[in-house]
């Protein structure tokens, strides 16, 4: 038995929610620095038996709960305006991702021309958009990066 198991059980025994057993007692007994703990854990459960107890306001329960419910919303409310805020920036960076990709790959001029892609065939089609893999690549990032979002928040609601 050590002092650090005696003393953890020190606060109940002195509120009389436990009662020391045999091997706590014998440690209480045989060990000075524990048992002036527990006298003086006695002595401060006695202080705190003697004061008066305030009642409760009226209305304290319906007034607290109240107040937890009001703050419970407004997280609420700072969640979904993160969120869509959050959903705003990932929408313009994939829409500017697309447009980026439309100026630099040519694509624009490819669905202009489409005749002249298919004549060219597809090795052409892939020659061109060989150079912008990376940008597919990031906009393929940024719609799941909105996608995986979205899900959280469903995630989050249906809880
Ligand atoms: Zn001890």
């Amino acid at each position: 038995m050590f002092c650090d198991e005696a003393l953890d059980s020190l606060e109940a025994i002195a509120g009389g929610e436990l009662t020391a057993d045999g091997r706590i007692a014998a440690h209480l007994a045989s060990c000075a620095n524990c048992a002036a703990a527990l006298e003086s854990a006695r002595a401060l459960e006695t202080m705190l038996r003697g004061r008066p107890v305030p009642a409760a306001p009226a209305q304290f329960t319906i007034r607290t709960l109240g107040r937890v419910r009001r703050a419970r919303w407004r997280s609420e409310q700072f969640l979904d305006a993160g969120f869509n805020v959050a959903i705003g920036v990932v929408v313009l960076a994939v829409i500017g991702g697309i447009w980026m990709l439309l100026n630099r790959s040519g694509l624009a001029a490819v669905s202009n021309d489409a005749v002249d892609l298919f004549g060219n065939g597809l090795v052409t089609f892939a020659r061109r958009i060989a150079p912008s893999l990376p940008l597919y690549a990031g906009a393929a990032g940024l719609l799941a990066t909105a996608l995986g979002i979205w899900w959280w928040a469903e995630r989050d609601v249906t809880l």
